[in-house]
């Protein structure tokens, strides 16, 4: 057992599980599961299977089943470990809890009574999709899963569409096309990841714009849990000959820069580059 007995503070410990491979969970993860007075989860069969794959004994402890159903019920007792001094672990079925996943009132109530609220972090799928999909990690927004009606999730992406910032959703295999094709009609053929059973078995990203991967999801429907991620506004891949009409057209009106700074604004791409373009042209035109 790689798990020690600690002597814990009374507080809330919320604390991370792996999303896929048992072994993702940090050593201080596993020392609060098995030193806590008192252990809540949104899955009480999953931790408890996590608990024995680490060879971690629940002895006469107190594991409570709290998720989004219950914990107008449940959210008192826990309240009222807390008042008795207990340190309370909570863990959700996979990942980071909160993260498209319960805790939220829990965590805002025992803040507010002035309990320790503290974590042990760890895996969620939305930093292991941005390690691995290929696209800007600087800025990102994680909007996690969207409507499943069509007209309501079109709403929602366009609502993000000038978002600046890399954007990462969650998303069935059951939705996943429908939602690339919305995404695409809405936001443009942008670069894309499809990230799958991340750190499990079948671990798959498939990268492209969002149309290829579309394509592949046709041809190769995806099972298991996915993230899409798909880059931000103005990384429209446009071809060569498309920017070329464009600066031939813009270079009717104005000059060679301000053409060039129009055209590399509307796309997001570098102006040196598309100045060059428009020399070039200038002279072929000539
Ligand atoms: N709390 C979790 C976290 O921190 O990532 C998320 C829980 S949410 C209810 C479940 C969704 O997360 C799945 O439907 C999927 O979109 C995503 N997800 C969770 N585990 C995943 C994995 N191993 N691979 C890909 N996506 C995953």
């Amino acid at each position: 057992m790689n798990a020690k007995t600690v002597n814990l503070a009374a507080g809330l410990y919320f604390v991370a599980t792996p999303i896929g491979t048992a072994r993702d969970i940090t050593l201080r993860a596993l020392d609060i599961l098995a030193s806590a007075d008192v252990l809540a989860a949104e899955d009480t069969r999953s931790l408890r299977r996590l608990m024995d794959i680490h060879g971690i004994a629940l002895g006469e402890r107190r594991l409570l089943s709290y998720h989004d159903h219950n914990g107008g019920r449940t959210r008192p007792k826990l309240m009222q470990y807390l008042a008795e001094g207990c340190s309370v672990a909570y863990a959700s079925e996979a990942g980071t809890p909160m993260i498209a996943d319960p805790g939220y009132d829990l965590s805002k109530e025992a803040a507010a009574e002035g309990y320790l609220v503290t974590s042990a972090p760890g895996p969620t799928a939305i930093a292991t999709a941005l390690t691995l999909a290929g696209l800007p990690t600087d800025k990102f927004l994680f909007a996690g899963f969207l409507p499943s009606t069509k007209n309501a999730r079109i709403s929602a992406i366009e609502a993000l569409k000038e978002v600046p910032a890399t954007l990462v959703f969650y998303e069935s295999p059951k939705r996943v096309g429908a939602m690339l094709k919305d995404a695409q009609g809405v936001l443009g053929d942008r670069p894309a990841a499809m990230c799958r059973e991340l750190t499990k078995k079948f671990e798959e990203i498939r990268r492209g714009t969002l149309s290829e991967i579309l394509t592949s999801v046709k041809e190769a429907p995806p099972k298991g849990e996915i993230v899409v991620v798909i880059d931000r506004a103005g990384k429209v891949s446009v071809n060569t000959s498309d920017i070329e009409a464009e600066l031939r057209e813009a270079l009717t009106r104005m000059t060679v820069k301000d053409a060039s700074e129009l055209v590399a604004g509307a796309h997001g791409m570098a102006r040196r580059k598309v100045y060059q373009m428009a020399l070039g042209l200038d002279r072929s035109d000539e």
